[in-house]
């Protein structure tokens, strides 16, 4: 765990809640609409595809590439040192995550780049997306 003191870390609630769980047990679960099948990302009560309310917590693969970023030089929370990335990747499935860097540097980003999804502790029950080179 990379404890950072004064790090900002997220107080979910709600839907939110359930996902930081399932991540903290280090299980990457996105909802799934049981009716239509499409992915949902961030959690929503309906789907937006079909407009169910049925849903499962289903494993994604991690797997995915680099969809967007953007180089941060001013940090709001100290525990990034800048410039550090912020980067959107667009996951096999479909969903897009935003998360950090772990072992690419920020001159190796290129649109396209394949790319894991690592959950980093950052606290006992929180976890954050990292995204190494897949
Ligand atoms: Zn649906």
């Amino acid at each position: 765990m990379s404890e950072h003191p004064g790090r900002i870390l997220p107080s979910p609630t709600g839907l939110n809640a359930e996902l930081y769980a399932f991540w903290a047990q280090g299980q990457l679960r996105l909802q799934r609409c049981t009716r239509c099948r499409a992915w949902r990302h961030p959690p929503r009560y309906r789907c937006a595809a079909c407009g169910s309310a049925e849903v499962s917590w289903e494993l994604a693969s991690g797997r995915g590439h680099v969809f967007s970023w953007t180089i941060t030089h001013r940090a709001v929370d100290p525990a990034f040192e800048p410039p550090y990335a912020i980067v959107v990747v667009e996951l096999e499935e479909g969903p897009r995550l935003v998360g950090s860097l772990a072992g690419i540097e920020n001159s190796e980003l290129r649109l396209d780049l394949p790319v894991v999804v690592e959950l980093e502790a950052a606290s006992d029950t929180i976890r954050l997306v990292t995204f190494r080179r897949g």
